[in-house]
């Protein structure tokens, strides 16, 4: 079977790609190692947030954020989108300046972000918050959405429109002939395509190394815990000062709340269950204990909640903290989206979009020029600090 377009990785970065490419007219195979939303896409907190986003990603989240108010419309499916705001906590003096600055940098950039000085004023849009927390930035639009639903909705969608997806086929390697893409090899055979996206999060590189390309990536882990569902009294997002904890209530009732970056201990298991074959990696104890501990702190009733569920996430770190979204690359015909670094979630439909553009070779209408691969040259050894905070 041949296709205008095979795309590696049914996250969402390459599930929505997939379905934009579709809606165009293109034929479309959509493989994944797994199945829709395995890792990253699954893994996450999926806040949708512009709230403590880069410069350089803003305009991308700001047009995300119109995008998924639509979404579930648009995909004919559901997505658990909920613009509940996003709150940016300080809990000791020291974080308050930090929290200060942030409102103040990103209203000059357009961002309808507020400053909540008191506890007083926190409390009275989030009762759920303790009483020691300073003071809060405040994004009304932002909110979160529901990654597994989301990433199925945009798979279904795109099935509809006549993609093709195969799922539990690992791709091995890109092929190349006379400086163009051919199409890709896995693990069950050849498959034809002029035009191939790379959108396999933190196994991209495997892929792209044999191109003579590499992002340089860290890859670190963020504990998750889930809870049962108690009685809803959180509405917003919940990110801290410093990014080591962030959290929210799902729309059942469960807190899904994450660490901060932690090192990765390695470990990754595949495990059958009822979607099929998984990645898995587990949190320690100490890291569980933890986000207990600095979740619990600021929302006093999760720690009183039973867990339910627990994993860790694996991000793909590059040292910039911004994805790699490029195309026009040599080989012609390779379009890479990875490196998302923790806040590609967000972005997914927008990404979907980019790509779908560059695969056509039209210029995207939304500045990409920060996201080139080739930028990494002058960066390789420095790491700006994470974001992840919903
Ligand atoms: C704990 C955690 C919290 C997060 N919180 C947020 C948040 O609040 N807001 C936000 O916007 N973002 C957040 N993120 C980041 C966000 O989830 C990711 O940036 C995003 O999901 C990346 O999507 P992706 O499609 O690029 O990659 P992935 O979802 O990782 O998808 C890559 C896919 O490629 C497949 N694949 C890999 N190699 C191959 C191969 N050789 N052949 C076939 N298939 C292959 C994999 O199986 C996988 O399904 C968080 C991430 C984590 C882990």
């Amino acid at each position: 079977m041949a296709a205008d377009v095979v795309i590696i990785g049914a996250g969402i970065s390459g599930a929505a790609s997939a379905y934009e490419l579709a809606k165009a007219g293109l034929k479309v195979i959509l493989i994944d190692r797994f199945g829709p939303a395995a890792m990253a896409s699954g893994w996450t907190l999926a806040g949708v947030r512009q709230s403590g986003r880069h410069p350089a990603e803003l305009p991308l989240a700001k047009a995300a954020v119109a995008t998924w108010a639509t979404l579930a419309e648009e995909l004919d499916g559901e997505t658990g989108y909920r613009r509940g705001g996003n709150l940016r906590l300080a809990r000791t003096p020291d974080e308050v300046p930090v929290i200060e600055n942030l409102v103040r940098e990103q209203r000059a950039a357009g961002l309808d972000l507020t400053l909540l000085p008191t506890n007083a004023d926190i409390r009275a849009l989030a009762p759920a918050i303790a009483e020691s927390v300073l003071v809060a930035s405040h994004c009304p639009s932002d909110g979160s959405a529901d990654p597994a639903t989301t990433v199925e909705s945009f798979v279904q969608a795109a099935e509809r429109l006549g993609v093709t997806t195969r799922f539990g086929e690992r791709v091995l390697r890109v092929t190349v002939e006379n400086g163009r893409v051919t199409g890709v090899e896995t693990d069950k055979g050849h498959i034809p395509a002029g035009r191939v996206v790379i959108a396999a999060g933190i196994f991209g590189n495997e892929l792209l190394k044999p191109l003579g390309y590499e992002v340089p990536l860290q890859v670190p882990m963020v504990t998750v815990l889930r809870s049962a569902p108690v009685e809803p009294v959180l509405g917003q997002v919940i990110g801290v000062a410093n990014a080591d904890c962030a959290g929210r209530q799902e729309t059942n009732g469960r807190f899904r709340v994450t660490s901060g970056l932690q090192t990765w201990h390695g470990g990754m298991q595949e495990r059958d269950g009822d979607q099929g074959r998984r990645p898995h990696v587990m949190p320690t104890g100490a890291s569980m204990a933890e986000v207990v501990r600095l979740f619990g702190e600021v929302v006093p009733a999760f720690a009183q909640a039973q867990i339910e569920s627990h994993w860790a996430g694996l991000l793909d770190m590059t040292p910039d903290a911004l994805p790699v979204i490029e195309g026009a690359l040599e080989p012609e015909g390779l379009v890479v989206a990875m490196g998302f670094s923790g806040h590609g979630f967000c972005l997914g439909p927008v990404t979907g979009r980019i790509i779908a553009d560059l695969v056509q070779d039209r210029r995207p209408d939304l500045p990409i020029e920060p996201f080139g691969i080739r930028r990494f040259a002058s960066l390789r050894n420095s790491q700006e600090p994470a974001t992840l905070h919903g």
